[in-house]
């Protein structure tokens, strides 16, 4: 029989930055139960990302949003984290002859929010110097790009969570939820956890595990984006050089300690999983890099 663990106020619902991270506020505030499915949390997007703060990325609301935690970022509270949690990876976004209205169209989005220059076809390559002559015409620099150590925010967060009484539980799979004259009873692993309030922070799965307490679905669409890892070229210092992502994002390349980041940027619907590399996105990442930069892909370390 299923032992229930009684006395939580809140039940957060899946383990990665966004489970992590609120379960970590919450615990300051009452009693949580964080229940992740998988055998440690993080395995999913969250252990996966390519790590960058990007302010000029995106859409107005997310661009707000990436500013909004510059200064956590900056300045995480004591004892959050041993090392800094970010450092500096300006981003680049250029754009080729045919992709040129693009950059006067970026450059009026974001420059009332005091972000990104404009440089033009010399300028783009002093900076980024693996680009093959005449590809870009020019780009939009962001210089307030970071790297993020994902890993460390996201440790930072269980700590915390830990630290205030919090009790995580992996290989924990919410398979039931019930209304109950108290609030919710939720299954997982073959426990029972109650408490009067549920954060669905599931992720790719939040409709499915929301569809569990009755809720109508939001219509969010799981999609799968593949990256590789592939060695710098021999003799080149990329550890200064920025993030250069395309301006209508086919593709990005982000310098990783002696090795470059890739990926055609793809976003392919699927169910939610534990999603794997595409071969055929594979292979349109390597042409669109060799395209742009002055490299040739011979091994691919990760995907
Ligand atoms: C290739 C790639 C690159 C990216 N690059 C960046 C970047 O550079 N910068 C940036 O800011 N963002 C980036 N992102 C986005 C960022 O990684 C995500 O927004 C973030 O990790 C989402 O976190 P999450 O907690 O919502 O989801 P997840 O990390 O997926 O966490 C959801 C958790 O819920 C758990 N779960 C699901 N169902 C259940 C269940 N029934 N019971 C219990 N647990 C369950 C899962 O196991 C998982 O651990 C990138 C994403 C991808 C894919």
């Amino acid at each position: 029989m299923a032992t229930s663990h009684q006395g939580f106020d809140f039940i957060v619902i899946g383990a990665g930055m966004a489970g992590a991270s609120v379960a970590a506020e919450l615990a300051t505030h009452g009693r949580v139960a964080l229940l992740e499915m998988e055998r440690q949390p993080g395995y999913h997007t969250t252990g996966r990302s390519a790590a960058i703060f990007a302010p000029v990325y995106g859409p107005q609301p997310i661009r707000a949003l990436t500013r909004a935690s510059g200064d956590f970022f900056a300045t995480p509270p004591d004892g959050f984290a041993e090392h800094a949690l970010i450092s500096p990876r300006p981003i680049m976004m250029i754009a080729r002859e045919d992709q040129a209205d693009k950059l006067g169209a970026m450059m009026a989005e974001v420059a009332s929010e005091g972000i990104g220059e404009q440089l033009n076809a010399t300028e783009t390559r002093d900076l980024q110097p693996m680009l093959r002559d005449g590809y870009a015409v020019g780009s939009v620099l962001d210089r307030s790009g970071q790297d993020i150590d994902v890993a460390g925010l996201h440790q930072g967060y269980l700590r915390a969570f830990r630290r205030s009484g919090g009790v995580l539980v992996t290989n924990a799979t919410v398979a039931a939820m019930q209304r109950t004259a108290k609030g919710w009873q939720v299954s997982a692993g073959g426990q029972d956890y109650a408490a009067p309030v549920v954060i669905n922070a599931a992720g790719a799965w939040a409709d499915e595990v929301g569809a569990l307490a009755g809720a109508g679905a939001i219509g969010l669409v799981a999609k799968r984006r593949t990256a590789l890892m592939i060695p710098a070229p021999e003799g080149v210092d990329t550890g200064p050089m920025p993030l250069t992502n395309d301006i209508e994002e086919q593709f990005y390349m982000k310098p990783d300690v002696g090795q470059l980041l890739v990926s055609p940027a793809n976003q392919d619907p699927m169910p939610p999983c534990d999603v794997q590399p595409d071969e055929m996105d594979i292979a349109i990442c390597i042409d669109r890099i060799e395209r742009a930069f002055d490299l040739t892909v011979r091994r691919i370390e990760n995907k």
